[in-house]
């Protein structure tokens, strides 16, 4: 099984570093390579996303990836996150699921990462309007809300399905597509939910939920409030996956330009969505139980520790 490693920019190099110490142990019969990807490979090739990068990870079956994004590029023609972007729609990494857990606290947001407002018509006008859209065709919502129920058979039995239905014509269809999906899933209970009420919800009562499945936007910013309440990005992971190709796994946080290269970064998010991989990508969830299992062990015992010297200890309690 190989596995394509793209260690990114900032602390991107110095997680991934942690994280790969970790897997070495849990599975040690994977195959890693590694590839330049964001700025480091814009210096490198001119390309954030180099064409031998995107064909090994299109051949891998899995790819584990750390932050991208530098500020020397902010202003740039050719910027990282374009990559990214890029490196998504390739791998049609549809369903990006980003859990967070702590304490009573267990949800499971599934972002539909390919469609929606990011990937609409935009542009300008001669009269100088700006506008981008949100464009959704059926089949899109209906994989998604799939995708959504059937990972609610593996925890609580319970969707939330996320859109402002009350304005938008694309949020009628997903209300429309979802309640047709969920006729297939008896043995699971759907609410749907207005966005701006999620919001306060996941705020004043956030135990309520299990699954919540909403529209690409929506659910960049619910994910945020909901890896807040729990802990905060530097421990969120994700997982963006695909009906066939690999899977693409990375933290929720940045490239943390402010803290790189002083050895203080948190690779618990680079560690939970190594073990994320290892779940989802690559179905091997005992790997992923003891991955997960050590780096919970460290958090709660290690406060303030570095970045080594929590992979150290990570180390030390798979051992
Ligand atoms: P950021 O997540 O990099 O940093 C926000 C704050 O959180 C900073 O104070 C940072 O020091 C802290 N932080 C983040 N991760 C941490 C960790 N593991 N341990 C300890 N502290 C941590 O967000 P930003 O500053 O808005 O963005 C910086 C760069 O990262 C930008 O170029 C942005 O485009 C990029 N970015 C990339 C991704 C990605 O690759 N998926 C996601 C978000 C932002």
């Amino acid at each position: 099984m190989t596995v394509v490693v793209l260690p990114g920019d900032g602390i991107g190099p110095e997680v991934m570093r942690e994280a790969l110490r970790a897997l070495e142990i849990v599975a040690p019969d994977l195959e890693l390579e590694e590839h330049p990807f964001g700025a480091q490979a814009i210096r490198l090739t001119g390309d954030s996303l180099p064409e031998k990068t995107l064909a090994a990870c299109k051949a891998s079956e899995a790819v584990l990836k750390g932050p991208i994004g530098d500020p020397e590029f902010d202003a740039a023609e050719v910027r990282p996150e374009q990559g990214m972007l890029r490196l998504r729609a390739e791998l049609d990494v549809y369903a990006n699921l980003r859990p967070s857990k702590q304490g009573q606290v267990d949800i499971l947001i599934v972002r539909e990462l390919v469609g929606g407002l990011y990937f609409g018509a935009r542009g300008v006008r001669e009269d100088g309007t700006v506008y981008d859209t949100m464009e959704y065709r059926p089949d899109q919502v209906e994989r998604i809300a799939r995708r959504a129920f059937e990972l609610a058979r593996g925890r609580r039995r319970k969707v939330v399905s996320v859109d402002k239905a009350n304005v938008l014509e694309t949020s009628r269809m997903w209300r429309r597509v979802v309640t047709e999906v969920a006729a297939g899933y008896s043995d699971v209970e759907l609410e749907h939910m207005l966005v701006d009420n999620a919001a306060m919800q996941l705020v004043l009562a956030t135990g309520q939920f299990d699954v919540l499945v909403t529209e690409n936007m929506f659910g960049d910013i619910l994910s945020d409030l909901a890896a807040s309440l729990t802990g905060g990005i530097g421990l969120a992971p994700s997982a963006s996956l695909s009906d066939s190709g690999p899977g693409l796994f990375e933290p929720v946080h940045g490239s943390a330009p402010d803290i790189a290269g002083q050895g203080v970064a948190n690779p618990m998010a680079m560690m939970l969505s190594t073990a994320l991989m290892l779940e989802h990508g690559l179905n091997r969830p005992e790997d992923a139980g003891r991955l997960r299992a050590a780096a919970w062990t460290t958090h709660e015992a290690g406060e303030g520790l570095g970045t080594a010297a929590f992979g150290d200890a990570v180390l030390q309690a798979l051992s």
